[in-house]
């Protein structure tokens, strides 16, 4: 049961989940299975920490130079996210 929740959330669909998850936005159940990913998978949390980190720059200091490897990346993540939701 465990494993089945666990398996069935993929290191794509967490990057891809990662603002929802951030902003309170995923149901019960998709936070559940986030948070056991996280709990075995390095990178994911380390992309977790990297975009609360990010948020939190940019909630308290919009000014702060972003390194251009760490905002490219978020800005496909978000043009994707953006796609696919508009359609
Ligand atoms: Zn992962």
């Amino acid at each position: 049961m465990i494993d089945c929740l666990a398996g069935q959330l993929t290191c794509k669909a967490v990057t891809e989940a990662i603002t929802d998850y951030l902003e309170g936005n995923l149901g019960f159940v998709e936070r559940i299975r986030f948070q056991m990913h996280l709990g075995f998978c390095r990178g994911c949390r380390r992309y977790l920490r990297q975009m609360r980190l990010m948020l939190r720059t940019f909630g308290t200091l919009p000014m702060e130079p972003i390194p251009p490897a760490v905002r490219d990346e978020l800005l496909q993540r978000f043009r994707t996210w953006k796609s696919r939701s508009q359609t």
